[in-house]
């Protein structure tokens, strides 16, 4: 029996964060693959602010290259229509009824994580592993992992926070202000080359 995680995301742009966030629970719980799956982009976003489903798909495969437990799956950007946790995490059960799944969140998902589709079918197919972004209390976190825990299994890891977020840099690149220090080094110049999120070409945002 393998165990397998479940990243899922946005990833606009993948950072540092999210390596993190993937990095700490791969070495903490002994995990043999895991699936980092970028959604599908909502029509409503504006282009500046959403980089293409390739884009982000690219950026996450030069982001997973050091790490051969990352693979970069494409499942929820070809799959028409809103993708639902839920509905991934029933296809992964199909793919691999003999393994363990788990569901990687930041600390800001699990807070709202029972508001979500389906969200005790979640905890039925997968057990959710967390780890905090800087920005709750632990205790909040400890609160919300027993609120959860009759329903499934909750793992809150512990590990340093790194506060960044894809927004924030999105924000930063805007402005022309510095931002490499959040994000691995080929997903910056994947970003400069491309004129991700209104980039300048200029070299002094690097
Ligand atoms: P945005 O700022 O655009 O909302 P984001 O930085 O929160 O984006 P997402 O792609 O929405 O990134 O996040 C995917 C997953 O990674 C979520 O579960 C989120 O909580 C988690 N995550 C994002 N940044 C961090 C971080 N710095 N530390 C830990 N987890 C993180």
């Amino acid at each position: 029996m393998s165990r397998i995680a479940l990243f899922g995301g946005s990833f606009n742009p993948i950072h540092n964060g999210h390596l993190h966030l993937a990095q700490t629970v791969h070495d903490q719980c002994g995990l043999d693959r895991m699936l980092l799956m970028p959604s599908g982009t909502a029509p409503h976003k504006s282009s500046a602010e959403y980089a293409p489903a390739p884009d982000r798909l690219a950026m996450c495969r030069l982001a997973a290259e050091p790490y051969p437990w990352l693979e970069v799956s494409d499942y929820e950007l070809n799959k028409p229509g809103k993708s639902y946790t839920v509905e991934t995490l029933r296809f992964l059960h199909s793919c691999y009824p003999e393994d363990a799944l788990f569901l990687l969140l930041g600390s800001d998902m699990l807070l709202s994580f029972d508001s979500w589709y389906c969200w005790q079918e979640i905890l039925q197919l997968s057990g959710l592993l967390c780890v905090s972004r800087g920005t709750e209390p632990e205790e909040t976190l400890r609160q919300k992992a027993a609120e959860l825990a009759p329903y499934g299994q909750v793992t809150v890891l512990h590990a340093d926070p790194l506060p960044v977020s894809s927004s924030q840099i999105r924000h930063k690149i805007e402005l022309c202000r510095k931002f490499s220090c959040y994000l691995p080094e080929n997903v910056v110049q994947y970003i400069m080359l491309h004129g991700l999120y209104g980039s300048c070409s200029s070299q002094s945002m690097v």
